[in-house]
């Protein structure tokens, strides 16, 4: 597949004329297709069409709006499978995750579009026989959208779903590593949409997101990424006092209380929480605490949970796990390994390899790391893979210490048997959302706002905060107590 930009409701090549190859995780020789990549006058050029289809857009009625929405979404539901085929090729995730990134974008386009008319309602401050004051919502304008590889669709479509309900109007630059599919699914809701309503420049991310974020007309960038990357979009949006929302990496603590009974099925929840996506999710699982009397039964569960998972090419049936998503992960990867083997941690490799894997692919098995600390990477940083450390703790007052004891405040999660327990540590630990005893995608709450404290993000995505981040507040006052 060659893939184009999309500009002013139509499809064409970049002003470069030059494409970027984007090759297959599990098998780094096959070519899976080319896209435009873009430069600055391309992102000018989808900004000029978007703020031009601006007050328009403004001034549609709102059940106009959430009706080009729902015909979106209804065009994703058609779509043939051979779209999660392809993400699956392009970025490496096991087809039933592809299928449900897909998916995804369905539910964010039909959440926004129920959401819309709550979020939109004018607030009357005052009303009365000195006048009235009434807070308006209204959209900013161009909302440049910014996102990953990992969850390329899904992330992408809760942006447009929420600037676009709201009534602003979007250029998007999607990751170099996983834009094919999302390409596909703008093809099929393009014509759902005025002209110049929604634009995409593909291309690398340093040349058409800077762009975009730096642009004179686009007032509201929203970016899901890494800290690195978010930290230089705040730099390049400080001269136009942009509105950011920032969706940034975590390294989410898993704390077990001592109530916890070891069982298979814990050590399947908590492997299923780390292992999604190979570990490259935001919000997987990345350091698990457990008391330290139940340390080694928790080491054996686990070691046993992650035997069964199958490494592969995320197209095969048998695959449980598919590759990371390049060369580079994988390497940073097996540094944070190494470190760890070389300060005397245990570093173990479990499951299996699919028969007829590609060697060159970029697999890792899933690994558990024991005998690590805070001072180690694997620890620390976000690993983004499928290696989770498992750590012991002596008092609860440690482990909260130890998983607040970082830059890092996406997510977390508290595994109890005693509900009120559970919810006291989730109510010390420093992170936008804490899930008790799950802790994965299958548990994401579209309509409670998700984001992260601390260096993990700036705003909130999904919720009526989530369409909020959309809109200026403007009040119109017409009261005098004089
Ligand atoms: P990244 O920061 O490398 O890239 C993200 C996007 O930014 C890509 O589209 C990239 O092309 C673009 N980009 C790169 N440099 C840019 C620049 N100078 N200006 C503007 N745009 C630029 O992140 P990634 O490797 O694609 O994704 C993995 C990271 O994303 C992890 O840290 C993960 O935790 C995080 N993430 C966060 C969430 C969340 O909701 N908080 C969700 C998914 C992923």
């Amino acid at each position: 597949m060659d893939a184009l930009l999309y500009i002013d409701g139509a499809w064409r090549e970049s002003a470069s004329a030059s494409r970027l190859e984007v090759r297959n995780p599990a098998r780094p020789s096959e070519i899976v297709g080319t896209l435009a990549a873009g430069t600055e006058g391309d992102v000018a050029d989808a900004v000029a069409a978007a703020r031009g289809a601006f007050p328009r857009w403004r001034d549609t009625p709102l059940d106009d709006r959430i009706a080009c929405l729902t015909k979106a979404a209804d065009r994703i539901v058609a779509l043939p499978d051979d779209v999660a085929e392809l993400l699956t090729r392009e970025m490496g995730k096991a087809l039933w995750e592809s299928r449900m990134d897909v998916g995804f974008a369905e539910y964010t386009l039909r959440f926004a579009a129920e959401a819309a008319a709550d979020a939109m309602t004018p607030l009357i401050v005052e009303d009365d026989e000195f006048g009235r004051v009434v807070v308006e919502k209204v959209p900013r304008g161009v909302a440049g959208a910014i996102t990953p590889w990992n969850w390329p669709v899904g992330l992408l479509y809760i942006k447009l779903a929420s600037a676009l309900v709201t009534g602003n109007t979007v250029v998007c630059t999607p990751s170099p590593l996983a834009s094919l599919a999302v390409v596909k699914t703008i093809e099929a809701i393009a014509d759902a949409f005025p002209a110049g309503v929604l634009n995409l420049v593909t291309g690398v991310g340093s040349v058409v997101g800077a762009a975009l974020v730096t642009h004179p007309d686009v007032p509201k960038v929203s970016f899901t990424g890494s800290i690195p990357t978010g930290r230089e979009i705040m730099r390049q949006a400080a001269g136009g006092i942009k509105a950011l929302t920032l969706e940034l990496g975590g390294n989410d603590p898993a704390i077990l209380l001592d109530d916890v009974e070891i069982t298979e099925d814990l050590a399947e929840t908590l492997a299923t929480g780390a292992m999604v996506t190979s570990g490259q999710i935001c919000f997987a699982v990345k350091r698990i605490y457990a008391p330290n009397r139940v340390l080694p039964e928790l080491v054996e569960a686990y070691g046993a949970a992650l035997d069964k998972y199958v490494v592969g090419d995320g197209l095969d049936d048998g695959t449980t796990i598919g590759p990371v998503v390049s060369n580079a992960q994988l390497q940073r990867l097996r540094g944070f390994l190494d470190e760890a083997r070389q300060r005397g941690a245990s570093v173990t490799e479990h499951g299996a390899v699919s028969a007829g894997t590609d060697a060159e692919g970029y697999f890792q098995l899933p690994t558990m790391v024991t005998g690590a600390d805070e001072t180690f990477q694997i620890v620390a940083d976000e690993q983004f893979g499928p290696a989770t450390p498992i750590m012991g703790y002596d008092t609860i007052e440690e482990a909260v210490a130890r998983a607040n004891a970082t830059e890092f405040g996406l997510k977390s999660s508290v595994w109890s048997t005693d509900p009120d327990r559970a919810r006291m540590v989730a109510r010390q630990l420093e992170a936008g959302t804490t899930f008790i005893n799950q802790h994965s995608p299958f548990a994401v709450e579209i309509k409670a706002p998700l984001g992260g404290f601390k260096h993990s993000g700036v705003g909130r995505e999904f919720g009526l905060a989530g369409l909020d981040a959309y809109v200026e507040l403007h009040q119109i006052n017409s009261r005098s107590i004089t």
